[in-house]
């Protein structure tokens, strides 16, 4: 059994990409900018908002940050959105979320110019991913993706990866993914039809989830519920990904799939927390990466 060390994976993308970057940089005079705004003082938006602009600088990035009140109107937070579009040192956005009550988070995101949408999140960017046309694609499902590339490929988990491991045709797979929020269940499920797996979304309407996911060779769960998954969920062999993050109540964190009975059945799981959380944040360089390559053609 595969535990795929999200941790170690998202390390080596930081290294691919800040080699990119050092390449890149004297070619076009200035660092990769990645712009992020944080509305309020949620301390767990905080501290991924710190997490990230640490990884940027460690890719070799520039980081901006505009840190507004929660009593922010929505036209002041415009406004920032507005800053970082026209300032030509930013190439990737990252609005924060949730923002605070009251504020419109889609009327917020569709602000960004859709070029610097670092989180995939534009509704532009998620109609070219339905077009399978997308050059950034939404951080979380990406980095599910690269997860189960890793899965399936020979690499050798823990050790220094010369490059980029290859995406996986997934034809005759049959994926089972539990949730279908924009942010996550719906992209993850357009990326593995884009893949040609055959995809099952189920939701808090669907019965007998459980069946569903019995049959599947892949299970990508985004629900918020933790240990929603078990082992009698799990046909043998499977590839278990984990989406959810949940705090339970002596206060540490666990996923959507009761990792201790689950693990024993399956071909590959990610862990929580380190699986599919530092592997978002590592594709969040990736696509600022791309929107910095793409500012210059
Ligand atoms: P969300 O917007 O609350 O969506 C949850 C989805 O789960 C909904 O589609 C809901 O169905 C479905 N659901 C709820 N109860 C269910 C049940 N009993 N059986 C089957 N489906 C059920 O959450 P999200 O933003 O997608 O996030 C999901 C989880 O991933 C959360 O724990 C979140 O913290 C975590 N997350 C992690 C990362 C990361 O980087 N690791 C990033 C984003 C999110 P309906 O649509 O019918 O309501």
């Amino acid at each position: 059994m595969k535990i795929l060390d999200g941790r170690w994976f998202a390390k080596q993308y930081h290294k691919w990409i800040k080699e990119e970057v050092e390449t890149l940089y004297p070619k076009h005079g200035r660092r990769p900018g990645l712009g992020v705004i944080l509305v309020g003082d949620n301390p767990a938006s905080k501290a991924y908002i710190s997490t990230k602009e640490k990884v940027a600088k460690k890719c070799g990035f520039e980081a901006f940050d505009q840190f507004l009140p929660a009593t922010s109107t929505f036209e002041e937070v415009k406004e920032a959105i507005e800053k970082f579009n026209k300032n030509e040192k930013v190439d990737g956005i990252l609005l924060q979320l949730p923002v605070p009550k009251g504020l419109d988070s889609n009327a917020l995101i569709s602000a960004i110019n859709f070029k610097k949408d670092a989180d995939g999140l534009h509704p532009i960017n998620q109609g070219l991913l339905q077009r399978g046309d997308a050059k950034v694609k939404s951080c979380t499902p990406l980095g599910a993706l690269k997860l189960i590339d890793l899965a399936y490929s020979e690499a050798e988990i823990g050790s220094e990866l010369a490059r980029e491991i290859p995406e996986k045709d997934l034809s005759g797979k049959l994926a089972a993914v539990i949730g279908r929020s924009i942010l996550v269940g719906k992209p993850v499920a357009s990326m593995l039809l884009e893949r040609n797996a055959t995809v099952i979304q189920a939701h808090s309407r669907t019965e007998n989830v459980k069946d569903l996911c019995k049959s599947a060779d892949i299970i990508i769960a985004a629900v918020g519920i933790p240990h929603l998954v078990k082992a009698d969920w799990v046909k043998d062999g499977a590839i278990v990904i984990d989406v959810g993050i949940n705090r339970i109540e002596d206060g540490s964190l666990t996923g959507d799939v009761d990792y201790e009975s689950v693990a024993s059945k399956c071909a590959a799981i990610t862990p929580v927390p380190r699986g599919v959380g530092p592997m978002t944040v590592a594709m969040l360089m990736k696509n600022t990466l791309e929107c910095y390559k793409g500012s210059f053609l």
